[in-house]
């Protein structure tokens, strides 16, 4: 694969999703900012072939008494479910960690005021029957790229430390993270030639000029945040750091003032639109539009022939 881009593309067209229906083992807080939980079962046997910082959305019952039944898909991909079902409530997280022999597999919730998810956390329990549908690939290294630039806010942070976990010792990183609270950042995952900045807020990373960037190396750029302040830091790792569109990926992992319910209801009918256009709904390039599309994501939105490399 020649660029971050190509290679989610590749793997999101060639995965089959799966939908496991776990429990909880075990949950407990880490830091003063973030809960961790670690589920298990049987099923996570269909997980074979794990990347770091796959993404999955754990299907929430809107009452808590049962696991919700995993959807149907259609050819494209889209959940389908019959009209008597209850409606699950869906909520995106990281696989922090995957043990394929205890069949166990570990998520960080950076904690926040409220929400399904939140509420959730707050009475989940070990024992609690939980399903989940994924995974969605939110990494791979471009052909040749040695040089790094990961940026998130708390909701990232188990992304960016996965994917630290996972990066080869010999490639540089620079990380700037924004944590709910100081002391969370000590969950940022060591690597050898990692430079870490704590940024109050994660927009400020346009202060900064990542040393690769500045030295004219190619540099491959994850961002994962807040939806306005992606926007923006995109638009000047893009215009300002010059990085091209096929080295970075961009995702909104939230948005503010908005529930991911009401997000994904929006971001829906986006992908329907653009999948009745012939589009791709699986190319990464066409996911940061319809993330990052703004109010109404009325954008034209183009199809494209060709993976991107
Ligand atoms: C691919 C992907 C991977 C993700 N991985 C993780 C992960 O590993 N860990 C993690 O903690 N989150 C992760 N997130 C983000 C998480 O899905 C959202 O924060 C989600 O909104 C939480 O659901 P909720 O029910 O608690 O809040 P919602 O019901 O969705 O929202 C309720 C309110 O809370 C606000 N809100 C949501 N999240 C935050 C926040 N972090 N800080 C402040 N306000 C917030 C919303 O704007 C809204 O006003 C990920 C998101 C994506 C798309």
């Amino acid at each position: 694969m020649e660029s971050i881009k190509a290679g989610v593309w590749q793997r999101t067209r060639g995965r089959r999703l799966l939908s496991l229906e776990l429990s909880v083992a075990g949950i407990g807080s880490l830091t003063p900012g973030f809960t961790r939980v670690v589920l298990e079962g049987t099923a996570l046997d269909e997980y074979r072939d794990p990347h770091p910082a796959d993404a999955f959305k754990l299907m929430l019952p809107p009452a808590r008494i049962s696991a919700v039944p995993t959807p149907a898909r259609s050819g494209s991909g889209l959940p389908q479910r019959p009209d008597d079902t209850v409606e699950p409530v869906l909520r995106a997280f990281t696989v922090r960690g995957f043990d394929p022999a205890a069949r166990r597999l570990t998520m960080d919730v950076a904690r926040h005021d409220h929400g399904v998810g939140i509420d959730w956390l707050a009475a989940a329990r070990p024992g609690d029957p939980v399903s989940l549908s994924g995974m969605r690939p939110e990494w791979a290294v471009g052909a040749g790229i040695r040089d790094h630039v990961l940026i998130g806010d708390g909701t990232a942070l188990p992304a960016i430390s996965a994917i630290l976990d996972g990066l080869d010792p010999d490639h540089a990183v620079s990380a700037y993270v924004a944590t709910p609270d100081p002391a969370d950042i000590e969950l940022v995952a060591p690597h050898p030639k990692l430079t870490l900045h704590h940024l109050a807020d994660i927009t400020r990373v346009v202060d900064h000029a990542p040393a690769s960037i500045a030295g004219g190396r190619r540099t491959q750029v994850w961002v994962a945040a807040e939806a306005a302040a992606v926007r923006d830091i995109r638009a000047h790792a893009v215009g300002v750091w010059g990085v091209d569109r096929c080295d970075l990926l961009a995702r909104a992992y939230w948005k503010r003032g908005v529930t991911s319910t009401e997000n994904d209801s929006v971001n829906l009918m986006a992908y329907r639109h653009a999948a009745t256009a012939g589009a791709d709904i699986r190319d990464p390039e066409l996911a940061e539009s319809i993330d990052l599309g703004g109010v109404g994501r009325d954008l034209v939105l183009e199809p494209r022939a060709t993976p991107i490399s």
